[in-house]
């Protein structure tokens, strides 16, 4: 596959191979979210001299995610990569403790549903069991095509990509445990919900 982004000549960033490997299968989101960190990083590299000052936020849970971790080295573990699940293709490259960020937002022309309007059903009839052998054939093309026409493209065609200005402190210190006072089990008090009669963690708030 060759790609508009030529990975090739920005050696510091690993191919959409190794963000395939990571994350299990090839797929659109992933392509998004490849593509996203691919750009975020190139800016990152022009005004940071290390990598410990990224921070990056996605407004999805999706596969994109994993394309992020991939790329950016940033994990959901170690605090630096924030998820705030918006649903939306949204990925914000920020440099830590100056607000100076970088927006990266998938425009609405290169939604998979704009690319390729069947593939959703295609998938469901797919995964359903319902698909003719050809159609089981044909979905592995349709979504490296997607792909393809996401790559290929120019960043600044695929996405509105913006400098912004906006404070994110990233994970704060350890808050601590608390005892929730129905399960028993230990809980992070920021996290807990504070009663009368004790904490209690959010399950138990839920089957209260
Ligand atoms: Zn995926
Ligand atoms: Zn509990």
């Amino acid at each position: 596959m060759g790609y508009q982004i030529d990975p090739e000549s920005h050696g510091f960033i690993l191919p959409f191979s190794s963000a395939v490997q990571f994350h299990g299968h090839i797929c659109p989101g992933l392509a998004i979210g490849y593509y996203a960190s691919h750009i975020g990083m190139r800016w990152l590299h022009t005004h940071i001299s290390d990598n410990s000052e990224i921070l990056v936020m996605v407004e999805n849970a999706g596969c994109g995610v994993d394309a992020v971790q991939t790329v950016t080295g940033r994990t959901v573990g170690n605090g630096n990569l924030i998820l705030c699940d918006y649903g939306k293709q949204v990925y914000t490259f920020l440099i830590k403790g100056t607000g100076r960020g970088l927006r990266v937002s998938l425009k609405s022309e290169f939604t998979v549903d704009r690319l390729d309007p069947g593939l959703a059903s295609l998938q469901a009839r797919v995964s359903g069991d319902e698909a003719t052998p050809e159609e089981v054939v044909d979905l592995p093309h349709r979504i490296e095509r997607i792909c393809r026409a996401i790559l290929e493209t120019p960043g600044d065609v695929v996405f509105d990509i913006r400098e912004v200005n906006e404070e994110h402190r990233g994970r704060g210190p350890r808050a601590g445990d608390v005892v929730c006072a129905r399960c028993g089990e230990p809980v992070s008090t920021d996290r807990a919900k504070k009663e009368k009669d004790g904490y209690y963690c959010q399950p138990c708030q839920r089957n209260g």
